[in-house]
């Protein structure tokens, strides 16, 4: 399973290189599979990119040596274009003899008939990245100052986009119109930094300031902070950022993700129709819910599972034919705590099911009573088009399944999902300012391209 991409740019802080190097550590969750930045002291253009772990791509970076002002950086797991190495961001080109240079969390939905226009008029692509086909539409159109470019280019876009944009002069940081993903802005030293989560800014003794508007194309430079808003649009927030991808200590869209998480865990104890005696977490995604839920019901939270924090890719490759290896590397339970009780299992979401019904055997195995499990969201039905990366609609558990289906084959005492109504009452954004389209199937933005496409497995 792949996961989300996270995006962060700073202007006008002593060590450029330092803190895009440490925000990046901080949103390393967003994407693992490579990462890279951009940088500038008004001089020189210091770039550098890799496939892997932050840790691992920087470690051989002499961080003295680039002391840069300004720059952006990205962390990917790639949710269009193959993974390979020429499709590491930021994605790089230069244009009248200058570097521009772009990171992008989200997904397009017409990068198909973008891109088969583009090579059309003769465009020539170096990857297969949605990103590049952002930086041909912003320097084909006919407008003279950059920023205008940019909105020309980003005005033929449907999609979800947070952008931040490299240009000699300052960085741009986009949200699109319909400001599917997070970004948000904050304060650092005497200049500012923007970030998918604000998590990247507690790290570098940042200060949040607000998050970046749908439709927003904000300048940083040399005098500070300036505007530009694209056309208004249905705004269609990713609810999920809340119940799965960002870190719990973050504030997306304006709102703490720990507060959400519990609210979702509170919201599920009041619709709960069976009882357990504990109530134990799938670290790390569905502790905090799980404590919302133990404190409504008034019933001990425990740590039935452990994990090891000890395991990257590498590590897990040669077992990956194996998913139960897998599975138990990742996390082994307690006996002690589950022996002979009937325990509520929390978890995020379910996906394909198959990482659930390993656990639950295992549980099994270690002398559990009984084992229900409550979900911090409805059934996931229907594919995202917009940058979170479920697999196939045929692949989703819960696409064709009913819940009696799905607790046969987890094998699950009991199993209950959130109501649709319950997770959106604990968020306290405007509920049809959310996307919720893997739960309802209802798409704010067409997906044309994708219906297309339904031979390529999306
Ligand atoms: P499964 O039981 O195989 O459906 O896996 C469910 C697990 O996948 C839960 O622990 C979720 O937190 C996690 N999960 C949910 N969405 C994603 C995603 N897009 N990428 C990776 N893991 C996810």
């Amino acid at each position: 399973m792949k996961e989300n991409c996270g995006v962060v740019g700073v202007f006008n802080v002593k060590e450029a290189g330092k803190i895009l190097y440490l925000s990046l550590f901080s949103l390393q969750h967003r994407g693992q599979e490579s990462c890279g930045f951009v940088l500038s002291d008004f001089k020189n253009v210091y770039i550098h990119r890799g496939m892997g772990l932050v840790e691992d791509v920087f470690s051989k970076v002499n961080f003295e040596n680039i002391k840069g002002n300004f720059g952006i950086g990205h962390v990917r797991y790639s949710t269009t274009g193959s993974s390979s190495e020429k499709n590491i961001q930021p994605f790089v080109v230069e244009y009248k003899g200058k570097i521009y240079a772009i990171a992008h969390n989200g997904n397009l939905v017409n990068s198909y008939s973008l891109r088969k226009k583009l090579e059309e008029e003769g465009t020539l692509f170096q990857t297969t990245l949605d990103t590049e086909i952002i930086m041909h539409l912003i320097f084909k159109s006919k407008k003279n100052e950059f920023v205008e470019k940019l909105i020309d280019g980003l005005e033929k876009l449907k999609g979800a986009y947070s952008l931040v944009i490299f240009t000699e002069e300052g960085i741009y940081a986009v949200k699109d119109p319909n400001g599917f993903r997070p970004l948000c802005l904050g304060k650092l030293e005497d200049g500012y930094i923007v970030s998918s989560e604000s998590c990247a800014f507690d790290l570098i003794g940042g200060e949040y300031l607000r998050e970046i508007e749908e439709g927003e194309i904000l300048f940083i430079g040399k005098n500070g902070l300036k505007s530009y808003y694209l056309k208004k649009n249905k705004i269609s927030r990713c609810i999920f950022e809340f119940i799965y991808f960002a870190r719990p200590d973050s504030k997306v869209f304006g709102k703490s993700v720990y507060i959400a998480r519990k609210k979702l865990g509170e919201r599920l104890a009041e619709e709960l129709p069976f009882k357990g005696e504990i109530v134990i977490p799938v670290p790390d995604s569905g502790n905090i819910a799980a404590i919302g839920l133990a404190e409504k019901l008034k019933i001990p939270f425990e740590m039935g599972f452990i994990r090891n924090h000890y395991i990257g890719r590498t590590f897990i490759k040669p077992f990956q034919t194996s998913r139960e290896l897998g599975v138990k590397i990742k996390l082994n339970v307690v006996p002690e705590v589950i022996k002979n009780k009937d325990i509520i299992v929390v978890e995020d979401s379910i996906v394909r099911g198959t990482t659930s019904t390993l656990r639950i055997k295992e549980l099994r195995k270690a002398g559990v009573r009984k084992v229900y499990m409550a979900i911090s969201c409805p059934p996931i039905k229907y594919p995202c088009f917009y940058g979170i990366d479920f697999p196939s609609k045929k692949e989703l558990i819960a696409s064709d399944k009913d819940i009696k289906e799905i607790r046969e084959i987890i094998g699950l005492d009991g199993l209950y999902y959130l109501s649709l109504e319950g997770m959106l009452s604990a968020i306290s954004l405007p509920s049809d300012e959310f996307c919720t389209a893997c739960f309802t199937g209802n798409y704010s933005v067409e997906t044309i391209d994708f219906k297309g496409k339904e031979q390529f497995e999306i």
